[in-house]
């Protein structure tokens, strides 16, 4: 064997690259100077704004005041010389359609000005409003081809900013992405309704506490964002991680994870080269990193930053992805950011810090120290509580992947059942509310909502359940069934506008029941406890990961959606499509529209892996398997011309041949599955790949991986777990 096969190759190029790891200097650039050194943010347009245009301008940001046109070329004419100091030769709207990443078209600022010289113009219509060519990104039939304008238009309240490429830079603005018609082709424009239901619902109770000072609400979000790093020549060796973003084949490695010495372990030096290269371009886009550890599996990390309003977090997050993809490549790494890049590892998810906050900096779930924080904390607690237990399938399908079906309830992440986690203080309150008589609390204590005091819930109250999809956690409600590679606007949309339900039907409540005399900490006591009683059976603070607890969900009736296909049907079913047209946040044609785009992405992706599978299994695995056969097969014809006892070498022979033949039948059988495709019906679709070709990946994976335990190392052509996951 003379020639090194893609492994081997890699394997050597691994091994013999140097990396230029030193590319800043933060004794010369310092961090506070970097943060935000590339955003268009409130200083900067106070500095270079007409005064009465910066007013109008922040009245729009902070209040959600329409934007009077009149004021956007103003805008627009600071925005570029802002722009073009800062280097910038194009602009672009950046849009965030169904695919889940983001999208944008550049226009330069340049403009003939008719004697053979160019200008550079952008004006106020420029800024608000474009219409890119899009009609290729999924609409799910909203927008036929014929009728394909989609709109662009800008968002004010996330700044723009400028990103640096090599050979120039751009300006970017965020924007919502619409039809001509106003329907939402993006996953921006339900986000933004869906926290202004919520403010508006907010409003009414911190109105029945005599709150005036708050004019909006806003919900929070912080994601923390979990991710692999692996070095790039394994992705150009393996066809899989290259088209898919994950493994579709490989043995499990000698160690993995069980020795548990990943998790906070040092940072390799690479990595962190990487990760601080990214952290300060996050930094000069105003992302507010804080934290990076090594997370439980070998080659996993985790970014996670300040927590900020649920839109802006949201672009952060978007944006934080892209750096990390982009950086990685700068060190020869591949930033995964599939949920299950490696099987029998952990997966990657993204933790979804929620809460609620007024517009002066109140934090609506934090347990406060007077009587009357703590009832209005129990009122929006409650109405989180009332809102998953009332619409836990509505959650699930926000998280509802191809991916994620790899890892929610794979025994390292929240199974699909959705349950909050409270801690045993939180936990006990509650009981206690519901019992009707609020007296004690663990720590002795007396206590009546509104007459006397909640003990001071630590953060972090009780310990830390990883096992609950959903957790609160002091101050906050934790997501984290979310998928590594999600835009974390659906699941947003979706917990806003729940949440949403709730407050309006307590404001509801207690609005009448004041109006009718009784005092508001009456009321308040009067409806809790009934509401706890009918939504306690979502509260589980035990594992989420053991069999008990799901014969116990079963029995309690909590809904068990175990995977994506289970849970899209939710999408529009009529109770759904009432909640959101209720609240403004989705119109029946835009949840249908969504519908259809799940069932899609869903069979896309099982369509490429198949693909992906067979090509690799006829092109590598199979003539790797020939080979060997034909070594093993000489060397037994040789022992035995040679007159010495074969009989266990034949033994191996038989063994290895059986296991090609299972191979082959296996790969044939997905074949079939793969090619009796269904038509029409996009659901029917989705099913057929779930029923009939998954299984079929799942038995050539096992054979395959068997393979790999029995072929000659040094034909083997795919890099291995034991490979990828600790070379570095
Ligand atoms: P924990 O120890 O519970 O993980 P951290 O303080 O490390 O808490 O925060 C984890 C994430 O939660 C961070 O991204 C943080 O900014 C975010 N977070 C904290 N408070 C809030 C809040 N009020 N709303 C949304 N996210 C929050
Ligand atoms: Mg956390």
């Amino acid at each position: 064997m003379a020639t090194s096969n893609v492994r081997q190759q890699a394997l050597t190029a691994i091994a013999t690259t140097t990396h230029t790891l030193n590319r800043l200097d933060f004794r010369k650039e310092h961090l506070k100077e970097l943060f935000g050194a590339n955003v268009f943010h409130e200083e900067e347009q106070k500095a270079r704004l007409p005064k009465h245009v910066f007013k109008t301008l922040q009245k729009t940001i902070r209040l959600g005041v329409p934007l009077d046109p009149s004021v956007a070329d103003s805008i627009a004419s600071a925005m570029k010389d802002w722009a073009i100091e800062h280097g910038a030769t194009h602009f672009t709207h950046l849009f965030q359609p169904m695919t889940g990443l983001t999208a944008e078209k550049h226009d330069s600022f340049l403009s003939p000005s008719g004697n053979g010289n160019a200008v550079s113009e952008f004006s106020g219509k420029e800024l608000v409003k474009g219409e890119p060519d899009a009609s290729s990104f999924p609409s799910g039939g909203i927008r036929a081809t014929f009728e394909a304008r989609g709109y662009t238009g800008w968002d004010p309240t996330s700044p723009a900013y400028i990103r640096e490429s090599p050979n120039g830079a751009t300006l970017v603005i965020p924007t919502v992405f619409v039809s001509w018609t106003g329907e939402a082709l993006d996953k921006k424009t339900p986000l933004l309704r869906s926290m202004e239901a919520l403010s508006i619902q907010a409003m009414r109770i911190l109105k029945l506490f005599g709150n005036t000072e708050a004019k909006k609400v806003f919900t929070t979000v912080g994601a923390e964002q979990e991710y692999f790093l692996i070095d790039k020549n394994f992705v150009y060796a393996r066809p899989d991680l290259l088209t898919a973003g994950r493994t579709v084949f490989g043995a499990k490695p000698p160690k993995g994870q069980e020795l548990e010495d990943q998790y906070f372990g040092t940072i390799p030096e690479r990595v962190i080269a990487c990760m601080s290269d990214a952290e300060a371009e996050m930094f000069k886009l105003g992302v507010p990193v804080k934290t990076r550890h090594n997370e439980v599996a070998p080659s996993q990390y985790e970014i996670a930053p300040i927590f900020e309003d649920s839109n802006l977090a949201t672009d952060h997050n978007q944006l934080t992805m892209d750096i990390l993809r982009r950086t990685a490549e700068k060190y020869d790494l591949v930033c995964l950011l599939h949920e299950k890049p490696f099987a029998g590892i952990n997966g990657s998810g993204k933790h979804n810090n929620w809460s609620m906050s007024t517009d002066a900096g109140e934090n609506l779930i934090n347990p406060g120290e007077t009587p009357h924080d703590n009832a209005q904390f129990l009122v929006f607690c409650v109405a989180v509580i009332r809102a998953v237990a009332k619409y836990p399938e509505l959650l699930r399908v926000t998280v509802a992947s191809a991916g994620n079906d790899h890892r929610l309830g794979a025994n390292e992440a929240p199974p699909a059942i959705m349950s909050i986690f409270l801690g045993d203080q939180l936990q006990d309150v509650m009981e206690q509310l519901e019992a009707g008589a609020l007296k004690s609390t663990k720590q002795g204590g007396f206590m009546e909502v509104g007459v006397s005091v909640l003990p001071k819930l630590p953060r972090d109250a009780g310990d830390r359940n990883r096992t609950s999809p959903f957790a609160f956690t002091g101050n906050k409600f934790e997501f984290r069934a979310v998928g590594s590679s999600f835009s974390i606007a659906g699941p947003n949309t979706v917990l806003n506008t729940i949440v949403s339900e709730s407050i309006d039907f307590i404001a509801t409540e207690l609005e009448a029941a004041t109006k009718a005399g009784k005092t508001l900490n009456k009321a308040i006591q009067d409806l809790l406890p009934g509401i706890l009683k009918e939504s306690k059976k979502v509260i589980f603070n035990g594992d989420g990961y053991s069999e008990e607890w799901h014969s116990e969900a079963e029995k309690r009736g909590l809904p068990n959606l175990k995977n994506t296909v289970d849970s899209i049907p939710v999408i529009i079913r009529k109770d759904s499509v009432e909640l959101f047209a209720k609240y403004k946040v989705f119109t029946e044609r835009e949840l249908q529209a969504r519908y259809t785009i799940f069932c899609e992405s869903y069979v896309k992706t099982i369509n490429i892996e198949a693909n992906l599978m067979t090509m690799i299994a006829k092109t590598m695995v199979f003539p790797a398997a020939l080979r060997y056969q034909l070594e093993v097969a000489s060397a037994v014809n040789a022992t035995k011309a040679a007159g010495v006892d074969n009989a266990a070498q034949l033994g191996h022979l038989k063994d290895l041949t059986a296991t090609i033949t299972t191979f082959q039948s296996a790969c044939t059988a997905l074949e079939t599955a793969h090619h009796h495709e269904a038509h029409g019906d996009p659901y029917a679709h989705a099913k057929q790949m779930r029923d009939s070709v998954l299984p079929k990946m799942v038995e050539l994976r096992t054979v395959v991986d068997k393979l790999e335990t029995m072929i000659a190392d040094d034909i083997w052509p795919l890099a291995t777990y034991r490979e990828m996951l600790f070379l570095k």
